[in-house]
């Protein structure tokens, strides 16, 4: 490869870079979206549920071409708290939901190419097959000029290197970056289990293409801090746990062993029965929130997107959503500067200033006391404890035993105080939970 220059590089071909890829070639900027993977997606994985609204930003309805490559439509999200042989549950299921699609399960190695190839029918060029391994920089001003990939000559130059290659940045690192804490990450490992379409639709109450998400937390966990997800796909079901990684080394548990456990419990256990397995895969995903992102997110000839920037709002479960917004703000900050002929750090801090001030920022910030709550109190206490606790109420309330009425809730909420260690730890915990969600 030529030593080539172009008004912006992106590394990454995922959400974020994609969407930053998109916007810039748009723009009537020359842009080279990179990727390591074959083609983009290839390597990527995610739960995964995809969101209408920050799809419909950047390529409006093109979501209802055919060939969308997406599974079902998520009509139910269900919340599962589980004990060792028991749940109790909270949902919601909407007709809307089927009419006006609000997300949807899908698979990143079929959805990610789709959504990379709006950026070059934009004009972007795809460089795939290609791993940055390094930053190149002015010797003078120490401003990012390019990178260097693993092609021969493999050089190529830029006015701005958009960053979005994802949670294990390396391009982060190059540039002096904080690395993550053990705590501010966790590890997922996912297996997809075929069924027949048939079977998914009557097992989870489906008719056509409507979806379900599931996410459980308790037992599942083994006393560390972690969420599991089940999703329907067409002809599938996604299966994973996450857990933070300071607690994984901490129990020595392989993440492949955590996963088998779950597939074990009664609750999850009839679901899947009969699957084959078909695909296992880990990932990390970034969970500081906002106290974990970097001092700034722009700088002398960069900037920084998606899980690369670390944000990933897992209260919600969302990342996908985030990555494509905090592609197309930086995209449009750049396109913007580079119509101005201002491409200083000062100039591109702007999509520093606009993220922390959008919806994302705001988000963000609101959950910045829950990954320290989170640790402070402990998977075993909240995930162990305290769920068991609440199952064993449930048990204790719902049994008619000829317990008077009063007895039984009075000892329900007996069950729930002696898993919270008492009455004070119960309120300092209700007041910590309402903070980490309050901000
Ligand atoms: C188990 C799991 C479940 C999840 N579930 C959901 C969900 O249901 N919904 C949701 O919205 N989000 C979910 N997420 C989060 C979501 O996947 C991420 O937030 C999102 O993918 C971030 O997009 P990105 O473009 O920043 O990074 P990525 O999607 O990671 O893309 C980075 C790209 O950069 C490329 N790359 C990396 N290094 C280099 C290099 N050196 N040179 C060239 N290319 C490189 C990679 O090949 C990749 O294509 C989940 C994540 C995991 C792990």
């Amino acid at each position: 490869m030529a030593a080539e220059h172009f008004d912006a590089i992106v590394v990454g071909a995922g959400p974020a870079g994609a969407s930053a890829a998109l916007v810039l070639a748009s723009s009537g900027l020359s842009v080279a979206l990179l990727d390591r993977g074959e083609f983009p997606g290839a390597k990527n994985m995610f739960g995964g549920v995809l969101y209408r609204h920050a799809i419909e930003a950047l390529v409006g309805e093109a979501w209802k071409e055919n060939g969308f490559p997406v599974e079902r439509v998520v009509t139910e999200q269900r919340y599962w708290l589980l004990g060792p042989e028991s749940m109790v549950t909270v949902g919601h299921r909407h007709e809307a939901f089927g009419r006006e699609p609000n997300a949807w399960t899908a698979f990143r190695a079929r959805f990610d190419p789709w959504f990379a190839a709006k950026a070059e029918q934009a004009g972007a060029l795809g460089v795939y097959q290609t791993t940055v391994v390094d930053l190149l920089r002015d010797p003078k001003t120490g401003r990012v000029t390019g990178v260097l990939t693993d092609r021969d000559e493999g050089e190529l130059y830029a006015d701005v290197v958009v960053i979005a290659d994802g949670v294990n940045s390396l391009l982060r690192e190059k540039l002096g970056l904080p690395r993550w804490r053990p705590d501010q990450v966790s590890l997922a490992v996912k297996e997809v289990l075929a069924l027949p379409r048939e079977t998914i639709e009557s097992r989870f109450n489906l008719e056509g293409n409507e979806g379900v998400t599931i996410e459980f937390l308790g037992d599942t966990s083994q006393g560390m801090v972690g969420l599991g997800f089940l999703y329907t796909n067409k002809e599938s079901l996604s299966l994973g746990i996450g857990v933070m990684i300071d607690d994984l080394a901490r129990h020595r548990i392989a993440p492949y062993e955590l996963l088998e456990s779950v597939k074990r419990h009664p609750m999850i256990r009839r679901l899947i029965a009969g699957a084959e397995s078909v695909e296992y895969s880990a990932h990390m995903i970034p969970e500081g929130a906002y106290d974990a992102l970097p001092p700034a997110l722009a700088g002398d000839g960069w900037v920084l997107c998606g899980d690369a920037a670390g944000l990933v709002n897992f209260l919600h479960r969302e990342g996908t959503n985030l990555a494509m917004l905090s592609g197309q703000m930086a995209g449009r900050v750049i396109a913007e500067a580079h119509r101005r002929g201002d491409l200083s750090a000062r100039s591109l801090m702007a999509y520093d200033r606009e993220l922390r001030a959008s919806a994302i920022g705001r988000d963000l910030r609101r959950i910045r006391r829950m990954p320290s709550m989170l640790h402070r109190w402990g998977g075993r206490r909240l995930f162990g404890d305290l769920v068991g606790g609440i199952n064993r109420a449930a048990y204790r309330y719902f049994l008619a035993d000829g317990t008077p009425k009063r007895q039984a809730e009075a000892e329900a909420l007996r069950e729930i105080v002696r898993a919270a260690g008492g009455w004070r730890p119960l309120m300092r915990l209700a007041w910590d939970g309402f903070r980490g969600v309050r901000g």
